[in-house]
Order: structure tokens, then C-alpha cells, then sequence
């Protein structure tokens, strides 16, 4: 009789024959940094994910560097906000800044990380869209150049991958663009190719400051009943030139981050967002769940589903705990 129990029996069977398991090399820790100095400020939505001005940045690069994770995403938050969101493409911005300084940091101890920045507008207009507004509609075309200047701007100050969030048509394509006509054909872009509007990014907003002041991103992010229109978004991005594809948010899209890998030959990310983390935190705290196995269990999903890199805030806590 066949009894699929057999190698279930121990752990040692159990363990010799997973087939998956969370890497912590493979997990980016996003950063949100802040306009000041001697700034580190928890937000509210999201225990044990801090706000930091530049200044305080060593000190989450010295967790990150202990925890052997792959790297960080880096958001940035402005003293002032405008209606083109010139905060995000201005050169001594507080993201370029937050990127020279993590890189002197990493290679004055003789290490590295990898250094990602995000690309987009709404952490820096005053409207909290994704791109210029035209009408009281968010303008694709007009917002593209925008966003190739942020991705020049976050290269020359030494990030390792720019990675365009806004889900603008042709983004991907404007910045690659841009990209070479200056001189870094070697940095990779990881497209935010399948974003889906959500309210699982709730916390988020009110980390990043970003909420959009009227309306919503419907009109721009992806439509969550949609799993074909998925696919189109992904091999859009792969004609583009993306070099890294994503699925956002994670847990409830599982089913895309499936398929994708099947779809694609390209590496593909998935971004356990804001509200995911705080759903786990928030029921950890009230004692209705064991935190450290959900997200070990969450994790290793990920992984099982085809991604190859996790963006994630329990990132930190996952490396200090391994798996349980
Ligand atoms: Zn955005």
C-alpha cells in the first residue's frame, strides 16, 4: 500500500525531504527613511518597523548585516511635498542620501548589501499620486520622465537596482532608457509588474505618509479580481526590459506568483506587503497565533510559489529566529 506518512515519521525524515525552505540570503528588509536628523520613530501600524533619519541609518544596516539578509528597499519621506514630486528626483534627495550613506557605511566595515531603491512619486506629492496630474487624472506620459529622473538620481548616488512601483505604462521601458543614455547599462531594473490596488497597503501609507489626498489608484494599480490580466502585466514588463519581475501584495496572490513562475524565466519577486505584516503582528500580540511559525509558514510559501526573492518586514525577525 502506499503510505505518504512513511517519510513524515521523524523530524529527520521531515527535514531531509522538504522541499522548500525560506532563505534568508534571499530576503530584502524594506527601509523607510525620513527627512532630519536623530530620527527613528516606530510606526504605529507596524511594530518593530522604524522611521529613520540618515544620520540613524548605521543602525539598522548593522542589523541587516548580521542577519545576512540580501539587502534592503529603500522609501523615502520628504520635508516638503509638491505637485511633481520633486523630492523623488532631486539629487541630494533624502533616498540618494540614504544610499551614499549606506554604501560608505557597508564598505568602511568591509561588507556589502544590496542596496534597491524604489521608484516612485506618491511619497513626494502633494496630491499622493503615483505620477503628475493632469485634469485630476493621474498622466501616464507625462509622469514617465519624472520617474526616469529618480531612477538616474538613485544610480549616480550608488544604488545596486532601481525598482519602478508606480505601474505607469512604459515605465519600466523610460527608465531602462535613461538608464543606458547615462552610462549605467549595468544596473538592473526590477519592475513592480503585477501591483495590485489593495488595502492590504494601508499601513503603509501612513509609514510613508503617502495615502492619496482624493480618489484612489485604481485607475493605475491592478484590478485584484484579475489573474490573466496578471500575466500580461508581467511579460509587459519582461519586453520593457525589466531584468527582475514582481508580484504585490503577496499572500492573498499567491495564485499569480504561480503562475508567473511558470510563465517566465526571469527572476521574480514577491513584496509581502505593509497590512500582511501587521495582520500577523496585531494577532501575535493578542495571543491568538505563534508568530514565529506563521511566519515561518508565510516565508516559506513564498518560496514554494516560485519566488526568488521576498521583500519583507518580518525580515530581520525570520533571520534572528531561523526557521521553526
Ligand atoms: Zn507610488
Amino acid at each position: 500500500m502506499q503510505r505518504l506518512r512513511r517519510l513524515r515519521r521523524t523530524e529527520c525524515l521531515r527535514r531531509a525531504f522538504a522541499e522548500t525552505r525560506a532563505d534568508v540570503r534571499k530576503l530584502i528588509y524594506p527601509v523607510f527613511v525620513v527627512w532630519g536628523e536623530g530620527r527613528k520613530e516606530e510606526v504605529g501600524s507596524m511594530p518593530g518597523v522604524y522611521r529613520y533619519s540618515v544620520d540613524r541609518l548605521g543602525e539598522v544596516a548593522d542589523e541587516m548585516l548580521s542577519a545576512g539578509i540580501a539587502g534592503t528597499m529603500l522609501f523615502g519621506i520628504p520635508k516638503e511635498k509638491d505637485e511633481t514630486g520633486s523630492g523623488a528626483y532631486a539629487e541630494d534627495g533624502v533616498v540618494p542620501q540614504a544610499i551614499r550613506f549606506l554604501k560608505a557605511y557597508c564598505a568602511a566595515r568591509g561588507k556589502d548589501l544590496l542596496v534597491i531603491a524604489d521608484v516612485c512619486l506618491c511619497e513626494y506629492t502633494s496630491h499622493g499620486h503615483c505620477g503628475i496630474l493632469e485634469e485630476g487624472d493621474v498622466a501616464n506620459d507625462a509622469s514617465l520622465p519624472l520617474h526616469a529622473r529618480a531612477a538616474l538620481a538613485y544610480a549616480r548616488a550608488g544604488a545596486d537596482m532601481v525598482a519602478p512601483s508606480s505601474m505607469m505604462d512604459g515605465v519600466v521601458a523610460a527608465i531602462r532608457a535613461a538608464l543606458d543614455g547615462a552610462g549605467y547599462t549595468h544596473i538592473p531594473v526590477m519592475g513592480y509588474s503585477a501591483k495590485f490596488a489593495s488595502a492590504f497597503y494601508g499601513p503603509f501609507r501612513a509609514a510613508a505618509d503617502s495615502a492619496p489626498q482624493s480618489g484612489d489608484r485604481k485607475s493605475y494599480q491592478m484590478d485584484f479580481r484579475n489573474g490573466r490580466e496578471a500575466l500580461r502585466e508581467l511579460a509587459a514588463d519582461a519586453i520593457e526590459g525589466a531584468d527582475v519581475l514582481m508580484v504585490k501584495p503577496a499572500l492573498a496572490f499567491l495564485d499569480v506568483v504561480s503562475k508567473a513562475r511558470e510563465n517566465t524565466r526571469l527572476p521574480l519577486a514577491v513584496y509581502n506587503v505593509s497590512g500582511e505584516y501587521a495582520m500577523v503582528k496585531a494577532a501575535a500580540r493578542a495571543g491568538w497565533l505563534d508568530e514565529r511559525r506563521v511566519v515561518t509558514e508565510i516565508l516559506t510559501a513564498f518560496f514554494r510559489a516560485g519566488a526568488d526573492l521576498v521583500i519583507t518586514y518580518h525580515a530581520l525577525d525570520y533571520a534572528k529566529w531561523g526557521d521553526v
